[in-house]
């Protein structure tokens, strides 16, 4: 029979959902187990590793997951597929490129110093009953635990086990590239190939993150779409050629997922669908929604009133529920637009560096 473990919280994913939840729960004293897939947690990460510089001052984080500060957002609507002339927009966004790797480890570390018992090379596999199935570097265990985080991200499998919709998401890849420039700014490429999404130049230095997120399914893949933006780059003197890392992911585009709650499983993060329907930004909102997790499951968990942990959807929905109304809502014009529409006149309304993307969708 497999061996037995007890505890107030199983965190699923030691992302910066769940490691941000733990560390919550085992400050408030629970009995946490914080469990990830991955023999290392924070290796490799998917993703730009842009963050508003409001995630610093909201949450007490380590800074040396800095690496650089950014003053703003520059946008290009791309008018041809060779030259940087393009319409721009910059707004203020003052932002930090993080070392993201670093900035999950930190987090995890942290819970694991406040006393959650952290295991990676640990995966969540099914739910027997009221117990979890997790498998710990190739052993079966089961979990009785009286609540469980999903923070399993965009394709949870906590959600598939529960019969719950997975998430629709863009696909993106990613080159780490070498700078031919000093850029302060992150920049943002809108292209009609670039179907429903962006395309990205993040700098960290003497490199960048240059990468594309798009819906599938188009005559151009997003591996094609990014090798062009790199050339253009190149030729435009830039960036130059070659790559130090390349990844890919998903990301969630369609906003938040209900339930947030069910039964005794919590969603945050990713596995919640909290990426920006726009942006497809989701880290501040995964360390948020782990925080809140974590929160509610201690008060739930102290009070020995569970059903306190309801509480988190009214929580969470407080603090995105209109914006990512309102940004979902310009996803849908951005898709339904795509063919039809000025593609120019298109952005302007749907990019959150414009004007109009302030103008509210009567429709919706
Ligand atoms: C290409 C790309 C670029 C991005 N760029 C940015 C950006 O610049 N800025 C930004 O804010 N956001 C960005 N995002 C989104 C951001 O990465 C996510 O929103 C964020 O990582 C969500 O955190 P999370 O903890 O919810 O999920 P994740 O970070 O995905 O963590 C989930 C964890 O769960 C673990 N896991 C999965 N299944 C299991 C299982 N069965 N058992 C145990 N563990 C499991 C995984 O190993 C993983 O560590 C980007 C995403 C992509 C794909």
């Amino acid at each position: 029979m497999a061996q037995q473990l007890q505890c107030d919280v199983l965190v699923i994913g030691a992302g910066p959902s769940g490691s941000s939840a733990a560390l919550r729960g085992a400050r408030e004293g629970l009995d946490v187990i914080l469990i990830d897939s991955k023999p290392r947690i924070g290796e490799r990460p998917h993703c730009g590793e842009f963050v508003p510089y409001q995630l610093f001052m909201e949450f007490d984080l380590n800074r040396n997951s800095i690496v650089k500060q950014v003053d703003s957002l520059e946008t290009w609507i791309m008018e041809t597929k060779s030259d940087i002339q393009f319409k721009k927009s910059a707004i203020q966004s003052k932002g930090y490129l993080i070392d993201r790797p670093k900035f999950d480890r930190n987090l995890a570390r942290e819970a694991a110093a406040s006393g959650a018992l952290t295991m990676s090379s640990t995966s969540f596999v099914d739910f027997e009953g009221n117990k979890s199935r997790i498998n710990s570097v190739g052993e079966n265990l089961l979990v009785d635990a009286k609540f469980v985080v999903a923070a399993d991200g965009a394709y949870s499998k906590v959600r598939k086990k529960m019969g719950l919709e997975i998430n629709d998401c863009l696909v993106g890849c990613q080159l780490e590239v070498p700078l031919n420039q000093n850029i302060s700014n992150a920049m943002v490429f809108l292209d009609k190939d670039y179907y429903g999404g962006y395309g990205w130049l993040f700098p960290k230095g003497s490199t960048a993150n240059l990468g594309l997120g798009m819906f599938p399914g188009r005559d151009i893949t997003p591996a094609k779409a990014l090798h062009n933006l790199s050339n253009m780059l190149i030729k435009n003197g830039l960036t130059r050629p070659g790559w130090l890392a390349r990844t890919g992911g998903l990301i969630p585009c369609h906003g938040i997922r209900f339930p947030l709650v069910k039964d005794n499983v919590l969603f945050c993060g990713d596995a919640a669908g909290l990426t920006h329907p726009v942006t497809g930004a989701g880290i501040s909102q995964a360390v948020y929604s782990g925080n809140v997790a974590g929160e509610y499951v201690a008060k739930a968990v102290k009070s020995k009133n569970l059903s306190l942990v309801n509480e988190y959807h009214d929580s969470i929905l407080l603090q995105y529920g209109a914006i990512f109304r309102h940004a979902l809502s310009k996803k849908i014009l951005l898709v339904k637009g795509w063919e039809e529409e000025d593609f120019t006149e298109l952005c302007e309304k749907t990019w959150i560096s414009f004007k109009g993307y302030k103008k509210r969708e009567r429709s919706f």
